[in-house]
């Protein structure tokens, strides 16, 4: 039987960025993923991601973002391409805004100093598209970029061609190593990491009751303003109103403006990507638009699905939830779990990738903490 050391399942972009650093390090590694880089499934499609240096989910992230942020410019150094455009981020919402403050104390926690505008009214003069209350709090960081995910995905991959299976596989533990099961043949691997986005519960059953995957709903819009939305000129928006919290990009690839409501549609099954983006879906966003960034309201123009697969609050410790799950199974160490999304994990995939590549080369080390299994008792 063919047999590797490690064996990858699920090259999103966490699965492809731990088999370019397994790659680079000389690591016998296969990796196995059905989808073709620009399919429309998984988590990671499509063309750009936010990345934040000072993330409000938690102040914890900034040493991660910095390793990631140091990742994607080598991967550039690597590729010879762009995978990461500077742009600053304005975080906005109603005075007293948890977001806005979080962010802001992030920045303070780096000794970063914030520059540019504090509300509403200062915002709206700095970039002419906004139309925000004039006594919103206000952040613009200016340390954040565009991720191109799908440039990313495509320059993790290159030079490791021959290590990507296109095929579907299936996990089995044996005492002499994992076999890995595709259609078309058995491959025997001593370890095993699995990244399989929304998927991962599938070949790991213990995961799932901590993981929610649901539907999330994007829309390119057509600016009513464009030159107050082109790159350069208008930053990545996450706005946190009476309507929920709102994300979107400026015009960096002639598409329009794209914008979404975070974290908001139903339960569903990893393999339901369809009906496509309907317009009531698009409601929230399409408003949001029209009131707090009417330079950028417009017809939808295209659209799309994605999933996000959240993790549950601990119960053994206490978190807010929609933490990432990165750790060994304790049941069988040989299998290293990977399920970095709850929505915001992308930027962190070259940190990623590097840390589940010095798991699978030392068997010793551990997982973050904030990352680990025994977070739930179920592991503990
Ligand atoms: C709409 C949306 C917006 C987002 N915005 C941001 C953002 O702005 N910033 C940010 O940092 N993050 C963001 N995220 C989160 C980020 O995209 C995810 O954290 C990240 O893509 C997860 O990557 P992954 O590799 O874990 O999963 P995936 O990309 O889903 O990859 C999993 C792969 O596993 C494969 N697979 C599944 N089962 C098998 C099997 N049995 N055999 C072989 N292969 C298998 C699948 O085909 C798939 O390619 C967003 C997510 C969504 C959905």
């Amino acid at each position: 039987m063919k047999t590797c050391d490690i064996a990858i399942i699920g090259l999103g972009l966490m699965g492809s960025a731990a088999l370019h650093e397994l790659a680079r390090r000389g690591a016998d590694v296969l990796g196995f993923d059905p989808l073709a880089i620009g399919a429309a499934r998984g988590s990671s499609h499509g063309s750009c991601r936010i990345f934040r240096r000072f993330n409000f989910e938690s102040e914890a992230y900034t040493a991660l973002s910095d390793r990631a942020f140091a990742g994607w410019r080598a991967l550039e150094s690597a590729s010879g391409q762009t995978v990461l455009m500077p742009s600053p981020i304005l975080e906005a919402g109603p005075p007293g805004c948890e977001l806005v403050a979080k962010s802001r104390a992030a920045a303070a926690a780096a000794k970063s100093r914030i520059m540019g505008p504090r509300n509403g009214r200062e915002a709206n003069a700095a970039f002419p598209a906004f139309n925000l209350p004039e006594d919103w709090d206000v952040v613009v960081n200016d340390s954040g970029g565009i991720l191109l995910a799908e440039r990313a995905l495509r320059a993790f991959r290159a030079g490791a061609e021959d290590r990507v299976i296109l095929e579907t596989a299936q996990i089995a533990p044996t005492p002499s190593g994992i076999r890995i099961t595709t259609t078309r043949e058995e491959i025997m691997a001593a370890q095993v990491i699995v990244s399989a986005g929304p998927w991962v519960a599938d070949l790991v059953p213990s995961l799932r009751p901590h993981l929610m995957v649901t539907r999330q709903a994007v829309g390119w819009f057509a600016p009513a303003r464009p030159e107050t939305t082109a790159y350069g000129e208008f930053p990545i928006f996450i706005l946190d109103g009476a309507r929920g919290m709102v994300y979107g990009f400026p015009d960096f690839e002639g598409r329009g403006v794209k914008a979404a409501q975070h974290d908001h549609g139903p339960v569903v099954g990893a393999d339901q990507w369809e009906p496509p983006a309907s317009d009531l879906e698009l409601d929230i966003p399409s408003a949001t638009l029209a009131e707090l960034v009417p330079g950028a309201a417009g017809a939808v123009i295209d659209r799309d699905i994605c999933l996000y697969t959240n993790t549950a609050k601990a119960d053994v410790i206490v978190d807010d939830g929609n933490e990432f799950i990165i750790d060994r199974l304790p049941a069988d160490p040989r299998i290293i779990v990977a399920s970095p999304c709850s929505g915001h994990g992308a930027k962190f995939a070259t940190a990623i990738g590097a840390m589940l590549a010095d798991m699978a080369l030392d068997p010793k080390l551990k997982a973050i903490d904030a990352f680990r299994l025994d977070r739930f008792s179920n592991f503990a």
